[in-house]
């Protein structure tokens, strides 16, 4: 923008980092206290048990000072070692991200392709898991909902298929972009490692990563594993166990986590769970009134966090948010990968409302219109009757 001074706040619209609400930067802006000291204790005793709610689990959750990628290497180190098999899918950037990793960390992948608009199969996971009759799959490595497609995986089905299949794989699972903003649950499902970050549905800043780990994972954990020192389990959840850490924490991100554990309290998650289906399904009928198409295809697969959308071939999606950016103030997130410039990704979760969720829209609308991208009809419109009918 040529003028120096905008006016009103900015949109961040991107899947993650989101809006972070001032209570919990509030929280965060307090003095730091020592991390040995008897308020700290009361600090971690009182945050994890209401940690473990937000997973669904009665065991342990590890939280790190790391961003999602290091809670995706401690997953991996703490039950995998150099040599093991693991099997993945390629549902789009992050899931082709996480198993670049699991590489370069020494374990064999099998990634089964995919057309980057769906979800994990189920059938093909209990194909390859019943043909693999040595056990030789150690790990069954699942995004739950790909960040950049729109699509969410049917957890509770992959679990089925690995059970239908009778195999003992570990299931692994990167919630980084759903916990909190869509259903899930790591016991009731029998997840082994849930995988999650801060600056998604927990509405903090980037900086914390964490591990709810099963006690089928603990085991796995116990004597075996790669070799690692920061991201071992162990030391955390001994020293958990007297509100302490074997490092120094971000204590300031555990005031904010604190914060937004109370916010969802208050909210309750079946509350906020429903919000983003309402807000992903309004932003769906602005997709369909434009006339756009989604990038998910399967409509059991829709996400509830966030819509990526196609333009028509010709239309360029980073140029529809650089200007967007430039004339309204609002950050869209970008194609990524094999979807550079052919898509964009408007992030609906975290702390966020009607409004703000029709001034995204707008915003969205007249970009397309000054990019010249043909729209249908109002996008905004069809999503103000979706609100309107689900009040
Ligand atoms: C954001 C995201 C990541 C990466 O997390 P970082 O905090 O950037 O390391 C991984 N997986 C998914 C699904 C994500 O949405």
């Amino acid at each position: 923008m040529s003028s120096a001074r905008r006016p009103g706040r900015h949109f961040l619209q991107i899947p993650g980092p989101t809006n972070v609400p001032a209570r919990v930067l509030e929280a965060i802006a307090r003095p730091t206290i020592d991390h040995r000291g008897p308020e700290f204790v009361r600090l971690v005793l009182e945050l994890l048990p209401r940690l473990r709610r937000v997973f669904g689990t009665s065991g342990p959750v590890v939280i790190y000072p790391s961003s999602g990628t290091g809670a995706w290497e401690a997953a991996l180190v703490n039950v995998l070692a150099p040599g093991d098999r693991v099997l993945a899918f390629e549902t789009g950037h992050f899931a082709a991200l996480w198993s670049e990793l699991a590489r370069t960390l020494g374990l064999h992948v099998e990634l089964v392709p995919g057309d980057w608009r769906r979800g994990v199969a189920p059938e093909a996971v209990q194909a390859r898991l019943s043909e693999d009759r040595l056990g030789q799959i150690k790990a069954v490595m699942v995004v739950h909902n790909e960040t950049s497609t729109g699509v969410t995986s049917r957890v509770p089905e992959v679990r089925s298929a690995i059970n239908a299949a009778g195999h003992p794989a570990l299931l692994l699972v990167d919630t980084i972009s759903s916990l909190a903003s869509i259903d899930y649950r790591h016991d009731e499902w029998g997840v082994d490692v849930t995988v999650a970050g801060s600056q998604k549905g927990l509405m903090l800043p980037p900086g914390l990563g964490f591990n709810a780990v099963s006690d089928k994972a603990l085991a796995a954990a116990a004597g075996g594993g790669s070799p690692r020192g920061y991201f071992d389990w162990g030391p955390v959840i001994a020293a958990n166990r007297d509100g302490m850490y074997p490092y120094t924490p971000a204590t300031n991100l555990l005031f904010g986590l604190r914060e937004a554990l109370e916010m969802l309290e208050e909210e309750t998650l079946p509350a906020v769970f429903a919000r983003h289906q309402r807000h992903a399904a309004a932003t769906r009928a602005a997709v369909r009134a434009w006339g756009l198409e989604l990038v998910c295809a399967d409509e059991r697969e829709q996400s509830g966090s966030l819509t990526a959308i196609l333009l028509p071939a010709g239309s360029d999606a980073d140029s529809l948010r650089a200007l967007v950016l430039e004339r309204f103030d609002m950050s869209l997130g970008a194609g990524l990968g094999r979807l550079r410039g052919r898509a964009f990704r408007i992030g609906h979760l975290g702390d966020f409302n009607d409004l703000m969720l029709v001034g995204t829209l707008g915003g969205v609308e007249l970009g397309l219109s000054m990019s010249g991208v043909p729209v249908a009809s109002s996008g905004v419109a069809a999503a103000l009757d979706h609100l309107r009918a689900t009040l």
